[in-house]
């Protein structure tokens, strides 16, 4: 019994009994897309900054169509599913970053959303792919981050970077600069003591041309972040 609410609410669970969700692909039940599915989906192999580790082909329908589905309709169930193959992922390059660059003990920050837009959604599917990326390395034996004493590969922030400026929506500005402009100055850091000369990595859903990521990037580097990567689930 305990196992049915692990990890999802109590109101998600009884709905989905009375309206079970299928996987778009494979038509198995429980998610609207299925972890196997998801790790079987084409890998993002367009350029992209070597900072920045997009996990997915954006163009490829049924990861389009999931992201949308975390991002608008509530699916927060997509968010762990995502959030498993991400982790993987990060493990990886963990593994590599920690024994060459020093890059330990990483924060983990999502892209945050102005305050009106998280009133209006009511959630931050970031941060949601964020606290499950937590949960599975609270549950996880692979190390190498790594704070010897808790065993942790990274630490949850959520309250350090915020967004301060509400911008026009980016798939809307075709121009690279304009993009740039239209984010310039919409992120501040609250509490920059939690990110001094810290490692940090960065979470978002979608990576489009980057910009959003630099923006961030450029504002905690200026607030003594050390290094900043970042990881999305497509590109
Ligand atoms: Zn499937």
């Amino acid at each position: 019994m305990l196992k049915i609410f692990n990890g999802v609410n109590f109101l998600d669970t009884i709905l989905n009994v009375i309206f079970p969700v299928h996987c778009v692909l494979c038509g198995k039940e429980g998610s609207d897309l299925c972890l196997k599915c998801l790790s079987d989906s084409p890998p993002a192999l367009r350029e992209s900054a070597d900072w920045i580790f997009p996990l997915f082909d954006y163009r490829h329908p049924p990861i389009k169509k999931s992201l949308w589905f975390l991002k608008y309709k509530n699916k927060k169930r997509l968010a762990g599913i995502f959030a498993e193959v991400m982790y993987g992922k990060i493990i990886e390059e963990l593994s590599e970053l920690s024994v060459m660059k020093n890059f330990q003990n990483p924060v983990l920050i999502p892209i945050p959303l102005s305050l009106k837009r998280y009133r209006e959604r009511g959630y931050n599917q970031a941060e949601l792919i964020c606290e499950e990326l937590v949960k599975l390395d609270s549950n996880s034996n692979l190390c190498h981050g790594v704070d010897v004493k808790t065993k942790r590969n990274f630490y949850l922030e959520k309250n350090v970077l915020i967004k301060i400026k509400e911008t026009e929506h980016q798939v809307n500005i075709k121009d690279r600069r304009d993009r740039l402009k239209n984010l310039s100055d919409s992120f501040s850091v609250k509490n920059p003591e939690i990110i001094k000369d810290k490692n940090i990595i960065l979470i978002d859903d979608v990576l489009t041309t980057g910009a959003t990521l630099t923006e961030a990037k450029k504002i905690l580097k200026s607030f003594g972040a050390k290094k900043v990567i970042a990881f999305t689930v497509a590109h």
